[in-house]
């Protein structure tokens, strides 16, 4: 067997989320990760560990640094393989994993089989740990991934849906628990409310761990309802976040979406009731929508009271989309719909709403952290 080492590039944003795709393969493989989003300095440590392949975990917005990374490491070990690293999963916070010419392939589908990720193979670990007992950071699970819907912006339309059972996620809550004492988690599913039945026995079952939880990426409004929000909100989760992207209808036709604005506004309405918290994600520039258009979806989040995240859109087309990155530090318009300053405008205007972590740079608080632990 030979000697391997993995590595994730940094991807400038979700810093206080684990590469799980990566995960899954290091825990398979029992390889140790240099973790280079999540630990930052020093920034090119990975050579000074000599190793026979070295894998890298490309996203679409980290191409560029896994390219980078993959010529120092042959031009200082010009005998090692130099290799990416996909499946498990294919798609992680709406970006996908992509292939060098070289690569290692996991071809196992997404289900119960899968061995629970073991954060400790991270050089990043202790960081999560800590951030984990203290609650500041949400322990990141997937419950399911793919999804069959449509949406033209969207890299996880179309395909599979695949889910583990809700017992097989209970384990691995339980697990994280026992050994890490994580206080919350966050599921970051591409969309975890496709199966009522499915979400319903998951919040049951998990109610005795006494988490909190939220669900990080967009659920479905149509496929939401009073008993989920209630179920939900009895096993701990404090915040739910909606797709909305615009509230334009003839925007929304021609993503896909296939839902209206009335939909997701009785959805949020209520998730209002329920949830201590309320996000609703929006795309700014997509096509058919204009200056005037997304500041309106803006002041219709202002006024219906929830947290509006923006990001910027990213057309689904491979040269535009490798190293683009929709939201958070380096994210900047590529959409043609309106003026790139327009698009900046509404983007800034929003940077408050958007999650901790993911603005410009590393916060004061993980820079702190970083100190704190001397890795900084
Ligand atoms: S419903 Fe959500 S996950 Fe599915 S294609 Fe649309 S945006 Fe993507």
């Amino acid at each position: 067997m030979p000697k391997m080492l993995f590595i994730n590039p940094e991807a400038k944003v979700n810093r206080d989320i684990p590469n799980i795709g990566l995960a899954y393969a290091a825990t398979h493989c029992r390889v140790k990760i240099i973790d280079l989003n999540t630990r930052l300095y020093p920034r090119d440590r990975f050579l000074k560990q000599e190793t026979d392949v070295l894998g890298i975990s490309v996203q679409s917005r980290t191409w560029r640094e896994s390219v980078r990374i993959a010529q120092l490491y042959k031009d200082k070990y010009p005998q090692a393989k130099v290799k990416s690293i996909s499946g498990f999963l294919d798609i992680q916070c709406c970006y996908p994993y992509l292939d060098f010419e070289d690569k290692i392939v996991f071809s196992e589908p997404f289900s119960d089989s899968y061995s629970f990720p073991d954060y400790e193979l991270f050089d990043s670990f202790e960081m999560f740990r800590k951030n984990w007992q203290s609650g500041v950071w949400n322990y990141a699970i997937m419950t399911s991934q793919g999804c069959p819907y449509q949406c033209i912006y969207c890299w996880s339309r179309k395909r599979k849906w695949r889910a583990r059972s809700a017992r097989n996620c209970y384990e691995e809550l339980k697990s994280a628990k026992k050994r890490w004492n994580i206080k919350s988690f966050a599921i970051l599913d591409d969309c975890f409310n496709i199966d009522k039945r499915r979400v319903i026995e998951f919040c049951e079952l998990i109610k005795p761990l006494q988490l909190t939880w939220n669900c990080a990426n967009g659920l479905r409004a149509d496929r939401f309802d009073e008993d989920m929000a209630k179920a939900m909100a009895a096993s701990g989760c404090e915040q739910a976040s909606f797709g909305v992207e615009s509230v334009l209808p003839e925007v929304l036709e021609v993503i896909k979406k296939g839902e209206s604005i009335e939909t997701i506004e009785q959805a949020l309405d209520i998730a209002k009731k329920h949830f201590k918290k309320v996000n609703g994600f929006f795309i700014i520039g997509l096509p058919k929508s204009n200056y005037a258009g997304d500041l309106s979806s803006l002041e219709w989040a202002k006024k219906k009271g929830i947290n509006a995240h923006f990001s910027y859109y990213v057309p689904f087309n491979e040269v535009v989309g490798h190293n683009h990155i929709f939201y958070g530090e380096g994210a900047r318009p590529v959409s043609e719909e309106y003026p790139e300053k327009l698009q900046k405008k509404i983007y800034k205007m929003t940077k408050r709403m958007r999650p901790a972590g993911s603005g410009k740079g590393v916060s004061y608080r993980i820079r702190r952290q970083l100190r704190k632990l001397g890795l900084l």
